[in-house]
């Protein structure tokens, strides 16, 4: 039988600590989904395809790793590709009690599936992505968070943010 996982999150965008833990996690199974959620309650700054197309790119000489984008339950998208299992890094101890909810959570909801966390690398422990987003656009260095495309792809995006902002503030003064 063919073990297969899904890594789910957010990827706004991807960084090191992802990546760590996909490269981890891909080594103990046949193949690894990087699931990449459509429509998460929080405000992003890179649409679903972008943040896709910086996932695979992070990935695109890994062999066992593909990725996909969804919007449904997560275990609903799980049953969908026949993963049996869901890959979770883990941070600091302020992650465990959101990831033990909602691994129990999903659990419940299916109950064939299992839930198996990765506790981070140390270097990565504090990193996340609200953190690269703030930093970059700070103009403060990513270079120790994320890999060159994704710093390049900060800087496209948060200087057309920027433009636009530029714009709305002269039409208001005018
Ligand atoms: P973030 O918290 O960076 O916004 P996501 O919502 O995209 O990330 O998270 C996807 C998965 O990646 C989650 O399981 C999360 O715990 C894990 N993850 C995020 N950052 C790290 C990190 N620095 N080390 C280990 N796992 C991480």
């Amino acid at each position: 039988m063919t073990m297969r996982a899904v890594f789910p999150g957010t990827f706004d965008p991807i960084h090191f600590g992802h990546i760590d833990i996909a490269r981890r996690g891909c080594a103990l199974f046949d193949d690894l989904v990087i699931a990449v959620y459509d429509r998460p309650l929080k405000s992003l700054l890179f649409s679903p395809d972008e943040r896709m197309e910086l996932v695979r790119t992070a990935f695109e000489d890994d062999d066992n790793i593909t990725v996909q984008g969804y919007r449904t339950l997560t275990v609903s998208f799980c049953t969908s590709i026949n993963a049996q299992v869901l890959l979770r890094g883990l941070r600091v101890f302020s992650d465990f009690e959101h990831e033990f909810r909602m691994a129990l959570a999903n659990r419940r909801l299916a109950p064939e599936i299992d839930t198996v966390s990765l506790i981070t690398s140390e270097k990565h422990t504090f990193l996340n992505s609200t953190t690269v987003r703030e930093v970059a656009s700070l103009e403060g260095d990513v270079s120790s968070m994320v890999p060159d495309f994704v710093q390049k792809a900060l800087d496209e995006k948060l200087s057309q943010t920027r433009a636009s902002e530029k714009e709305v503030y002269n039409s208001l003064r005018d």
